[in-house]
């Protein structure tokens, strides 16, 4: 059954079960009454972040959270070729200046599924914990992309939906600090404990910051985020860390 009205303040949130989309749904749910999460299966590597959902729903969980819509794009996009994310490959930098991690096109369908679904519920705001501060450079990350993106997806399926990227212009650090803001120290520690980012799937070495391997490109990224926000908090608040 096909729904024809948008909810103005109904919200469908990317969810991937790590930091950024963890800290998204949080931001949504201080917001709108009514949120909705996807997640999408695309062939990666580990399991482990997907997994992190389930836990990190429900510890967020209220009477504002709805249904969870999951996703399997594993043919579509392990059929448009490997890459570090989806392959056992070593992650490395390539001459484009992009790191071999960049699924190409990943975003653009995750959103077009997203719009889809959000059609489909009659959700008017679709929110996404894409950031252009302090990434490796992925296009489809861009302000520029998601203005683009908004604009087509409103075109293609007469809708007026609103995208929205509450991590866009904060930096890792920051990122931390909205959490924070948003629940205190017990956000911060379900954000921590469980969602998941590190590319290699490592759910064994336990840091300040949350598990992960420590070395590759988003254990770094958070590790030293979560650095510079301790480092710039009040010392009595440092000390509850
Ligand atoms: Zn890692």
């Amino acid at each position: 059954m096909m729904q024809h009205s948008q909810t103005g303040d109904a919200a469908l949130v990317l969810f991937s079960g790590g930091q950024d989309s963890a800290t998204c749904l949080a931001w949504a749910l201080a917001r709108y009454p009514h949120v909705e999460t996807i997640g999408f299966r695309y062939g990666q590597r580990h399991a482990v972040e997907m997994e992190c959902r389930e836990p990190v729903r429900h510890a967020l969980a209220s009477d504002r959270l709805g249904e969870d819509h999951v996703v399997d794009l594993a043919a579509t996009i392990g059929g448009l070729g490997q890459t570090a994310m989806t392959a056992d490959i070593a992650i490395a930098m390539q001459d484009s200046g992009l790191p071999n991690t960049f699924v190409p096109g990943r975003n653009l369908l995750f959103l077009t599924c997203a719009a889809a679904i959000a059609y489909r519920r009659g959700l008017r705001r679709i929110v996404t914990g894409v950031c252009e501060t302090d990434y490796s450079g992925y296009p489809d990350c861009r302000d520029d992309t998601i203005k683009a993106m908004q604009l087509a997806l409103n075109l293609g399926m007469e809708r007026r939906f609103v995208l929205e990227t509450p991590l866009m212009w904060r930096d890792k650090a920051a990122t931390w600090a909205l959490a924070y803001d948003l629940g205190g120290m017990a956000l911060v520690d379900v954000i921590r404990e469980q969602t998941h980012t590190c590319y290699l799937g490592n759910r064994t070495d336990r840091h300040a910051w949350g598990f992960g391997c420590g070395t590759c490109p988003a254990c770094l990224l958070r590790a030293q985020g979560w650095d510079r926000w301790v480092a710039g908090r009040d010392p009595l608040l440092r000390e509850s860390t």
